[in-house]
């Protein structure tokens, strides 16, 4: 009989691979909370269980399964305070909410009290750098990341009235630093929620495919053109743009480049 080697990093992929699968198999007939902010059509392709054309690789399935380690230790460690709190008391944990009418699903991570006070909190683990280069520059909060929790906080506040703070909570990944970013349910804030969901609804009731998001966006920190990061690690690449991954890519970095290059110009000229 042959004999394996043993290896444990073949080991945790083998084991995220298996979970991946099981997973890509659940009944999604929801959209999800968390996909808030992200590619509507891809979203589309998700709910019809349309089996991904470049599926995650073992690095991705790796860095989906660190932030997860990350949300149960933040966890656990919210528990334990509130255990030995008198005034802190946890309300629910990875708990579900839906909505029936707008067709969304989703677990919140922690929704805790405070005195009087209820706060929800979002996990969101960062690369470090990421982490510390947005933070100095006040600029953690992500779009999607505020539509994800605005949303939440709108599903909550049937069940709790008086819930008025959200938190996103931003931990760095090498050092566990943590920023914690309060969100306002704004009805700016809230008719973006209700116009996304409208857009994704009307098409799954028309079955027709939701909009295609650009193929580069504004940075706004960086004030220069880059690639929509929301197509740029999508699963359905090839079925959607009828071409391998990377000729996208390379088509979306040329177009970056170039929009770039006027952006540098009109620099120069606004300077003489
Ligand atoms: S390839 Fe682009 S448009 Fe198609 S699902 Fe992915 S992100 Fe969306």
């Amino acid at each position: 009989m042959k004999r394996e080697l043993f290896s444990v990093q073949k080991l945790v992929n083998d084991y995220l691979t298996e979970q991946y699968q099981k997973t890509r198999h659940e009944k999604k007939d929801f959209w999800r909370v968390s996909d808030m902010g992200k590619c509507l059509r891809g979203r589309y392709y998700k709910r019809l269980e349309i089996e991904p054309t470049n599926p995650p690789d073992e690095r991705a399935l790796r860095k989906f399964e660190a932030g997860n380690i990350f949300h149960w230790w933040l966890q656990r460690r919210i528990r334990y305070a509130a255990s030995e709190m008198a005034n802190v008391k946890v309300i629910g944990m990875e708990k579900e909410v839906r909505d029936d009418k707008l067709n969304v699903v989703g677990h919140y991570d922690a929704l805790i009290q405070i005195g009087r006070m209820k706060i929800l909190y979002d996990f969101k683990t960062v690369h470090s750098n990421a982490f510390h280069y947005r933070d100095q520059n006040k600029i953690l909060t992500q779009k999607h990341h505020a539509l994800q929790i605005g949303l939440y906080l709108m599903l909550l506040k049937k069940e709790h009235p008086d819930l008025s703070e959200a938190r996103l909570l931003y931990i760095s990944k090498d050092d566990l630093s943590v920023a914690e970013l309060k969100v306002l349910l704004t009805p700016v804030l809230k008719k973006e929620i209700l116009q996304e969901l409208r857009i994704l609804n009307q098409a799954w009731s028309r079955q027709t495919l939701p909009p295609l998001p650009p193929l580069i966006m504004k940075d706004p920190v960086k004030n220069r053109w880059v690639i929509n990061w929301q197509a740029e690690y999508c699963t359905y690449h090839d079925l959607c743009m009828g071409q391998p991954r990377e000729v996208w890519l390379k088509k979306a970095q040329e177009l970056a480049e170039e929009k770039n290059k006027g952006l540098k110009s009109k620099k120069r000229k606004s300077k003489t």
